[in-house]
């Protein structure tokens, strides 16, 4: 009896009781808020609970008691996504032995200095595309408010093929090596294609990601072949268009992107060795571009380093890494659909705004490399209705740079001020 009283106590006080929500007001210099492609001077935000719930001209007060916050020296945008992340690590010459030293919690535990970093660098929405299954404890805490971090859309583990890319171990010696298969996130079938989409969704996946191609970071010789065949393809589509779930494909070679085009999948990552044909195809199928520049440049930097990374990726890395930046200035001069993309977990977390700056330096306007990481990433994980802008109703996802971005990006790695869900984590 004292339990159900108890039990009723407390869904009086903790489930019954109104919430009053917390209002603030944001007063913006300067405001992109993605709708178009200028700057407004003067604007008020008005942020209740995780809300925008009006967009003011002028520096309007509130009536009540509400915040203020004053951010009249700064550019105020829509919170930044970034469509290509790994939280549950970061490249070190030790990342190959890690994972025979590391348990579950000792990779969230570590990750949670990753969340935070890509956080107060003012993402405040990532799409992390492969780890073991630790990136959806890891969204489920941020949601849950027990960690600090973005807003985490989550593929899980990515589906390889035996010996692709994705193929967990690839490298290892006879006894480790086994023979994993669609629980594993590795597949041989269409049948195993569907079992594999169908596991990943049933772990709490948000998308699903495959490895269409080789891989520079495998231990594995190719980096560039294709590694899915077309009913592989088709079958994994299928299965996740019907379990609400887009699809992204890593791919560095010609026929594995033709084959990942072609079977319907959502975005090409990296996209490397992409030539006019698979330009045309992708803006046929209005196909979604994430360069991750950065991962290129870096890897191609750490392998001039003897014992960074195990002797059969150097070659790889050399090769791949220094090219993905002329692929994107041909992507966008075709006319490709880009969203913004790091693959940060290869280059360092936090370092996310970096890209920016690459994608400017290849030929692409300020603002459209900003509309990249908001309007159009949002458009690419379905959520254009509540993220991407600055407007009545949409979530209050929101940063600012001191400085004009439109005519300097470099400010873009100086956010001040960040808000997730209405919340304040940089002032
Ligand atoms: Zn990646």
């Amino acid at each position: 009896m004292r339990t159900i009283n108890l039990f009723l106590f407390s869904l009086l006080v903790c489930g019954l009781t109104p919430m009053t929500a917390q209002t603030t007001y944001l007063h913006c210099g300067q405001l992109f808020d993605a709708t178009s492609s200028t700057l407004k001077s003067k604007m008020t935000i008005v942020v209740e609970g995780n809300t925008i719930t009006s967009v003011q001209e002028g520096y309007t007060r509130p009536d009540g008691d509400a915040e203020v916050v004053d951010l009249k020296d700064h550019t105020v945008m829509p919170g930044l996504m970034d469509m290509h992340v790994h939280l549950e690590g970061q490249s070190s010459p030790t990342r190959y032995m890690d994972q025979f030293r590391l348990d579950p919690p000792d990779i969230a535990l570590r990750a949670t200095q990753y969340t935070r970093r890509t956080l107060e660098a003012g993402f405040t929405t990532v799409r992390d595309l492969g780890g073991s299954g630790v990136n959806v404890s890891l969204r489920n805490a941020i949601d849950r408010g027990f960690i600090v971090g973005p807003r985490i859309v989550t593929a899980e583990k990515a589906i390889g093929t035996t010996g692709g890319h994705a193929d967990p171990t690839n490298g290892m010696n006879r006894v480790l090596r086994g023979d994993p298969g669609p629980d594993d996130g590795v597949v041989n079938s269409a049948e195993d294609a569907r079992k594999a989409v169908r596991q990943r969704y049933k772990n709490g996946a948000d998308c699903i990601k495959i490895t269409a191609t080789g891989g520079v970071l495998s231990v594995a010789k190719d980096g560039s072949g294709p590694q899915f065949v077309d009913i592989e393809l088709d079958a994994i589509v299928a299965t996740a268009n019907d379990y609400g779930m887009h699809t992204a494909a890593h791919a560095h070679g010609k026929e594995g992107m033709i084959r990942a085009v072609r079977a319907g999948i959502t975005s090409i990552e990296h996209g490397t060795m992409m030539d006019q044909e698979v330009i045309d195809l992708m803006v046929e199928k209005g196909t979604y571009y994430v360069p991750t520049v950065s991962a290129g440049k870096f890897v191609a930097e750490k392998a001039q380093i003897d014992g960074y990374f195990p002797a059969i990726i150097r070659p790889k890395a050399l090769a791949i890494g220094p090219m993905i930046q002329e692929t994107f200035a041909r992507a966008y001069a075709g006319g490709v659909k880009i969203a913004f993309g790091t693959d940060s977990g290869v280059s360092p977390h936090g370092e996310n705004a970096q890209e920016f700056e690459y994608m400017v330096e290849a030929g692409m306007p300020a603002v459209e490399a900003i509309l990249s990481a908001t309007v159009v990433s949002a458009e690419l994980i379905g959520r254009s209705d509540e993220l991407g802008t600055i407007e009545e109703g949409k979530l209050a996802d929101i940063v600012a740079v001191p400085g004009n971005p439109l005519e300097d990006i470099s400010v873009m790695r100086e956010v001040s001020f960040v808000m997730k869900d209405g919340k304040v984590y940089v002032d």
